[in-house]
């Protein structure tokens, strides 16, 4: 068993206690955890960011072969003491047993998955154009382009992710990926489980004897150590994962820098789901039973959860509407991952019901939820912006829409999204629909719901603003790695120096692009 202290992890080791200290609450009972966690000092952040800047100078930490390794080791090390980790994740979550196996699975297979997109060479994207000094009028350089680390990184986990967002999410794998010394913001609504995973990231680097300070783990439940490190000038990029307010106020300070920094914010989104008429006619049972059961997962706590449903006004969408309601009137409440998301979302909804035709609350009491719903025409979806703001948990708009051209003006009325699902037969898909949600989002969804994102190459998790900050990155899938990174171009290098991905003898047997052709 790992030891669990309340201290912040700097240069892999303790810092001391002090007066300011908070406790988790589970949510289930709604009483504090008994470890008190003593928020870290300025004093600690600064150091923590000192050794950081040491660390990205190193050379071991610089190769490749020890970053796969170090990769490696951590989603064995994770496995080895899951038994404890799910134990305090069901415990500061509420979540179940099965949703936190799942999670830690996810999470393992990130810190594999990177290790071999490193491997292969996938993230390091080498480019080799050759020279010729005979070339007239003027000789050609040899140019040699490779990916490198950008520098010390500051993270930030989200409450509903404990382990794939957290301290051994997708944001540190990635950040170690590239070869980034992580600072690591621990949520404050699941503490214990942090620094267990930050002190399970610490053995494998103890084990691979890393420098120090690639890895911290700062204890903290307020927004001044984050503005602190995102504020400071040796971070060099952010990995955010939470709501749009705070994305917005840390990319505002990293604007404001002297040097401005990329902030990686993925943030809400509320996943419209758009089914055709045909469809409904078709398997109005199959895609009702489908969508609801999207809508109520884990309490809607999801950044992929389903918000809203584009829907022709007709009788068979007032039979939908039926099929949920009846689907949510037989849900169990589900507890909320915290009183403030819970508070947050009764606010939420009774902002978001007030402007709607029709509704039919769940449950909400005690933390505990059932998902409810609502009704608006697709006229006044237009007419009024806010009906599209995130309710984090599980809530859903119907939209019923006149005819295809009002479902256009509805999707063009949209925000930025993460996901855009589709349930049309074929014969129905036209270019200008696909067109509108591409506009809008990362992920078109053909016949699909939204909950779920598979770790893959081809995965996009991000989209226009608010769901992303940057929507030309992904947060899930390989490309993850390449935000923290960024290409040098080596013009007529000696060969002896050059970066092993980019020796001629490619000693690393990497995948490259050499002259026009891929090679390894
Ligand atoms: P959150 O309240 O924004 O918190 C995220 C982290 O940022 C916490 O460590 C928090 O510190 C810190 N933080 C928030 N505002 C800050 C500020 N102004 N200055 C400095 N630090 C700040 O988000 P959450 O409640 O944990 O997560 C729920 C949200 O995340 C939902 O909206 C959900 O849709 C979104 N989400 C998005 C994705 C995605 O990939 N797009 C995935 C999961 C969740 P404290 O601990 O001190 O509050």
């Amino acid at each position: 068993m790992l030891p669990i202290n309340g201290l912040s992890l700097i240069g892999r080791s303790e810092s001391l206690p002090n007066d300011q200290f908070f406790y988790a609450v589970n949510p289930i009972t709604n009483q504090p955890l008994p470890t008190a966690f003593y928020q870290a000092t300025s004093e600690e952040v600064e150091h923590a960011i000192a050794l950081a800047e040491l660390a990205f100078h190193n050379e071991v930490f610089n190769s490749v072969t020890v970053r796969v390794a170090l990769l490696q080791l951590i989603s064995q090390n994770i496995q080895k003491h899951s038994e404890q980790l799910i134990h305090w994740y069901c415990l500061e979550t509420g979540l179940p047993k099965e949703r936190a196996t799942t999670e830690l699975t996810r999470a393992c297979f990130q810190f594999d998955s990177y290790a071999q997109s490193l491997e292969s060479g996938y993230v390091l994207q080498a480019v080799i154009d050759d020279g010729d000094p005979n070339r007239k009028p003027a000789p050609k350089p040899s140019i040699r382009k490779v990916n490198i680390p950008l520098g010390p990184i500051a993270v930030f986990g989200a409450s509903n992710f404990p382990f794939a967002y957290g301290t051994i999410g997708g944001d540190v794998a990635s950040g170690l990926a590239a070869g980034c010394p992580v600072i690591v913001k621990g949520h404050g609504m699941h503490p214990h489980t942090s620094e267990l995973a930050a002190r399970i990231i610490n053995l494998s680097l103890e084990k691979l004897q890393l420098p120090k300070g690639v890895f911290a783990h700062l204890v903290a439940s307020n927004f001044e150590v984050g503005e602190q490190l995102v504020a400071h000038p040796s971070i060099k990029a952010v990995g955010f994962t939470g709501s749009i307010k705070g994305g917005k106020a840390l990319l505002a300070i990293a604007n404001s820098r002297v040097e401005p920094i990329p902030v990686y914010a993925e943030m809400g989104s509320v996943n419209p789901i758009v089914i055709s008429p045909e469809v409904l006619n078709n398997r109005l049972h199959e895609i009702g039973q489908q969508i609801a059961q999207s809508i109520a997962l884990n309490a809607g706590q999801f950044c992929t959860s389903p918000g809203i449903i584009f829907s022709q006004d007709s009788a068979d969408s007032q039979e939908f509407i039926k099929q949920l309601t009846t689907h949510f009137s037989t849900c169990e409440p589900q507890y909320m991952l915290h009183p403030t998301i819970f508070n947050n979302y009764t606010t939420e909804l009774k902002a978001r019901v007030a402007d709607a035709d029709k509704s039919v609350l769940g449950f909400a009491k005690d933390n505990a939820i059932t998902p409810s719903l609502a009704i608006v025409s697709g006229e006044k979806f237009i007419q009024n912006n806010h009906l599209q703001d995130e309710v984090f948990g599980s809530f859903c708009f119907v939209v019923l829409y006149k005819n295809e051209h009002e479902l256009i003006a509805c999707l063009q009325q949209l925000v930025g999204q993460l996901t855009i699902s589709l349930f049309v037969e074929e014969s129905e898909m036209n270019g200008k629909l696909l067109t509108v949600c591409t506009s809008k989002a990362g992920r078109v969804i053909f016949n699909g719901v939204p909950t779920g994102v598979e770790v893959t190459t081809a995965m996009q998790h991000g989209g226009p603003f608010p769901s992303s900050s940057i929507p030309q990155s992904t947060a899930v899938g390989a490309d993850a790695v390449k935000r923290f990174m960024r290409p040098v171009a080596f013009q007529n290098c000696p060969e002896n120096i050059l970066p092993a991905a980019l020796k001629t003898q490619n000693p690393l047997a990497i995948f490259r692009f050499v002259n026009g052709e891929w090679q390894q």
